[in-house]
């Protein structure tokens, strides 16, 4: 066990505390463009922790928005390198009288940090500044090649992300990415992220007749844009297992092991507690023989997001609407492509169309799912040094959302992503209140500091080994 790096987390922690309430005071809201420069003053000061906890190179990276924080610390070109991504804009700050102390005027009560960017995502980014640090000031030097990229716009879509990597290219260039902006499934249930869904959306135009027609003239014997449009939707889902009938659209799943599913089945999922967090809703529903759990992380799904058509004011107006629409999006899972599923659906759209209307389909941008295998070394790694700090192993798991750059590391450079973050359920995150527990935050920099030596051992020797799938 790395004493040495221990003992040093535990003599400077009430620094480490002191340091980040400092970059905690800088309220970088990129949604804001009021808020344009101090979300250049926060990476400033991001950029001088960096230089402080001991990387070599430093930069300030323009892109077309806000811009963000590159930093490296190149120990030996033959060790493994790893990619670490944060982000160091926060989300707003409204309804700000909710707030029991103002959001950038960090305040501890209870054990916990209060301040807007305090878990997401700026406490985790100080996580892994102050674990390089442990390992620069113990030992002089890491076990890996580190590359921080800290971006200012992930709080907006990370609209610039995928040009600012293409741009970067060979400089990101490593064996695998961890990131720190996800928390753990439950206060005493550690987990570690592997997989986040993909997607895929269409927008549907079904027209009739060229004006809204009297029902009483018409009715009975022109075909109705909305009863038309409702029924191509109901036709997507078997209304009885819960599968989307739409053709070839689970062709490219792969299905999670039978040790995968083991596994969600170990978890403490509470159905009520989760009824109630999903606004109150009276019985869940889904794909039949997946729980709850699975059918949010491992099922592909089809929403239907929006619908318009007809007349919507005060009273009655008798008419056979013109045309109706809706916006459908799918969550994938691996192998499916967006594209492929976008297109599938279009088809199961256009071969439902009754006669009298027509209908129009456009595919919409989406994004692929990620999966990094539970036996990747770099989850081993991840595993082993989240369980040696929690005194007990983390539980492998997936989430149901997407977070872009994890897409885009995948995609553009090849390189897959594993979310060690140590934040919980009820860390408040985009709303009033957020916190970080200063336990987790703590055990975060210890965490990663011994992942750092995990991953040298894991993947020190195997990863110049030629393969025949680069
Ligand atoms: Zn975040």
């Amino acid at each position: 066990m790395p004493l040495d790096l221990d003992a040093y987390c535990a003599a400077n922690q009430p620094r480490f505390l002191a340091e980040l309430v400092e970059l905690l005071r800088i309220p970088s809201i990129s949604a804001d463009p009021a808020y344009a420069a101090d979300v250049r003053r926060n990476a400033g000061h991001v950029a001088g922790a960096a230089r402080a906890a001991g990387f070599s190179v430093v930069e300030i990276v323009e892109t077309e928005g806000h811009p963000a924080v590159y930093a490296e610390a190149i120990t030996d070109p033959a060790l493994p390198t790893v990619l670490v991504y944060g982000h160091h804009d926060v989300q707003p700050v409204d309804p700000l009288d909710e707030w029991v102390s103002p959001p950038f005027e960090p305040q501890v009560r209870d054990g916990r940090l209060y301040a807007r960017g305090a878990v997401d995502d700026k406490g985790q980014v100080f996580m892994h500044l102050k674990a390089v640090e442990a390992h620069m000031r113990t030992r002089g030097r890491l076990p890996v090649n580190l590359r921080l990229l800290v971006e200012g716009e992930e709080e907006i879509g990370s609209v610039h992300f995928e040009q600012l990597v293409e741009t970067m290219g060979e400089r990101l260039s490593a064996d695998v990415a961890v990131i720190s902006d996800t928390g753990i499934f439950a206060r005493d249930v550690p987990s570690l992220t592997v997989g986040l869904r993909g997607l895929a959306g269409v927008e549907v135009e079904v027209r009739g007749p060229s004006l809204d027609l009297h029902s009483g003239v018409f009715g009975g014997a022109v075909q109705n844009p909305v009863d038309a449009l409702a029924r191509m939707l109901a036709s997507l889902r078997d209304p009885v297992t819960g599968r989307v009938t739409v053709a070839g659209f689970y062709d490219d799943v792969v299905e999670p092991t039978e040790a995968e599913r083991a596994a969600y089945r170990s978890l403490p999922f509470d159905e009520s507690a989760f009824r109630k967090v999903a606004g109150g809703i009276g019985a869940t529903v889904g794909e039949e023989g997946w729980s709850v759990l699975e059918r949010r992380w491992v099922r592909p799904t089809l929403e239907i997001n929006g619908i318009w058509g007809g007349y919507q004011g005060p009273g009655a107006k008798t008419i056979i609407p013109a045309h109706a629409g809706a916006k459908i999006s799918c969550r994938l899972v691996p192998n499916q492509r967006p594209d492929v599923i976008g297109r599938l659906v279009a088809e199961a759209l256009r071969a439902a169309t009754p006669p009298g209307v027509t209908c129009e389909v456009e595919v919409r941008h989406g994004g692929n799912p990620v999966i990094t295998p539970a036996d990747h070394p770099a989850v081993r790694a991840a595993s082993r040094a989240m369980g040696s700090v929690f005194g007990r192993e983390p539980v492998i798991i997936r989430e149901g959302g997407s977070i872009p750059p994890v897409e885009v590391f995948q995609r553009v450079l090849g390189i897959q992503s594993v979310l060690v973050g140590v934040g919980l359920p009820d860390d408040c995150i985009h709303a009033p209140n957020e916190k970080f527990d200063l336990d987790h935050y703590a055990m975060g920099i210890r965490i990663l500091a011994r992942l750092w030596d995990e991953v040298a051992a894991e993947m020190g020797d195997q990863r110049r080994v030629p393969s025949a799938d680069k």
